[in-house]
């Protein structure tokens, strides 16, 4: 039995629960959890404006030790340090073979892709095996079955998954810090970067900043944008942005079109990126692109919020509008890149964290998200020598709400 933090229906409480993980199936790792992140999509999926499965074990960005590997797994060893990467392309479907392993078939099809994030019993597809590739779900001390978030459930002492969703860490920093790679970093850098593919000089606005767009903003510095915009209701995030790159921020109010345009000769910005997930809020990001300009949707809305557009202005605009899963990031390609730029100090990671504790900190951590407080949230677990002990205390602890 190991910990984790289940939250048993849609807007449930998190509970700290013990959980029976799966055995180790073919193409499968099963991997101690050193540091977790929490993600917006951590909670639209609680509280189920992201379709999904109950109970659940949310938490899909992390970084963590390998214990032990299943049959036909190439490449992780034992004691291996890796990245968790929730898309997990299964390398060899149609759009892994175009070169867009963010949209892999396998992954959608678990869940954790694309079309439906929500979490699988089985995970994303297995090495070489496409979907599928055995496992199990979780089971809870009264025998009620959960399912690990995006296919990795990573709020727990330990979590079983394929290995097409882990990667070898390349880089040597901090556990809190190499925590939130997997998820924030990975996916501004490659909206940025692999989505929007922004240039030197390009004006950039950046709607929601959180730990992604803090990611996007990084990003969008680190390869030359000319002026970066911060868009957000918290005094303090716009403070952070400022701090992390951008050249001003403001609160989404009536006057931000104007003052857009205003800062952009009157035009509007080239990239607008949209990292909240809300109908309102790409509406908002729409009207501050400039005619000819791209709206890029990276936040995971809810597939019940609807938005509306006139025939005129789609055609009058010229812009585009195009969404981003995982920024388009394909870890096999874009992670050797991401660690150069982070071993050069493009980006401030301990600015990045807001918040740290251990597992049993993570209702707070979820009421500081849901009012828009600070960055990211990070646990990290204890070592594991610490973790057998506490097992061996025994019981399940509700950490409550
Ligand atoms: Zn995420
Ligand atoms: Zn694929």
């Amino acid at each position: 039995m190991v910990r984790a933090v289940v939250v048993r229906e849609a807007g449930g409480p998190w509970c700290l629960e013990s959980v029976r993980l799966p055995d180790i199936g073919r193409g499968q790792v099963r991997v101690r959890v050193r540091a977790v992140g929490l993600c917006r999509s951590d909670l639209s999926l609680a509280d189920g404006s992201l379709r999904g499965d109950f109970p659940v074990v949310p938490g899909h960005e992390g970084v963590g030790t390998v214990e032990a590997v299943g049959p036909d797994v190439v490449g992780l060893r034992p004691g291996d340090p890796v990245l968790f990467f929730w898309t997990a392309p299964c390398g060899r479907c149609w759009f892994c073979v175009r070169g867009e392993g963010h949209l892999c078939d396998a992954a959608a099809g678990s869940g954790g892709g694309a079309n439906g994030p929500g979490g699988s019993a089985a995970g994303p597809s297995g090495v070489e095996g496409g979907p599928g590739a055995g496992g199990g779900t979780i089971v809870l001390e009264d025998g009620v079955r959960a399912h690990p978030a995006l296919g990795l459930g990573a709020f727990a002492e330990e979590l079983v998954t394929s290995a097409r969703a882990v990667r070898p860490s390349p880089i040597s920093i901090p556990d809190e810090q190499a925590a939130v790679l997997g998820c924030a970093v990975a996916t501004g850098f490659g909206a940025v970067r692999n989505t929007a593919r922004v240039a030197q000089g390009d004006s950039v606005v950046v709607v929601g900043t959180g730990g992604v767009g803090l990611s996007v903003i990084q990003t969008a510095r680190d390869v030359g944008a000319g002026a970066i915009f911060a868009v957000d209701p918290a005094a303090d995030r716009r403070d952070l942005a400022l701090r992390l790159g951008a050249h001003a921020a403001y609160p989404p109010d009536l006057t931000l079109g104007r003052t857009i345009r205003a800062m952009t000769g009157g035009h509007g910005a080239d990239h607008v990126f949209e990292c909240v997930g809300k109908a309102s809020a790409i509406r908002q990001a729409w009207g501050l692109a400039r005619r000819g300009g791209q709206v890029v949707v990276v936040g995971a809305g809810s597939h019940t919020d609807r938005l509306q557009f006139s025939a005129f202005e789609l055609f009058h605009f010229a812009r585009t509008l195009r969404g981003a899963v995982h920024g388009s990031f394909v870890a096999d390609v874009d992670l050797p890149l991401l660690c150069e730029r982070v071993a050069a100090g493009a980006y401030d990671l301990p600015r990045l964290v807001a918040r740290r504790s251990g597992l049993d900190g993570v209702a707070e951590a979820v009421a500081d998200m849901e009012a828009g407080r600070g960055a990211r949230s990070v646990f990290v677990l204890a070592p594991p020598g610490a973790a057998v002990a506490a097992e061996r205390g025994g019981a399940s602890e509700g950490v409550g709400r």
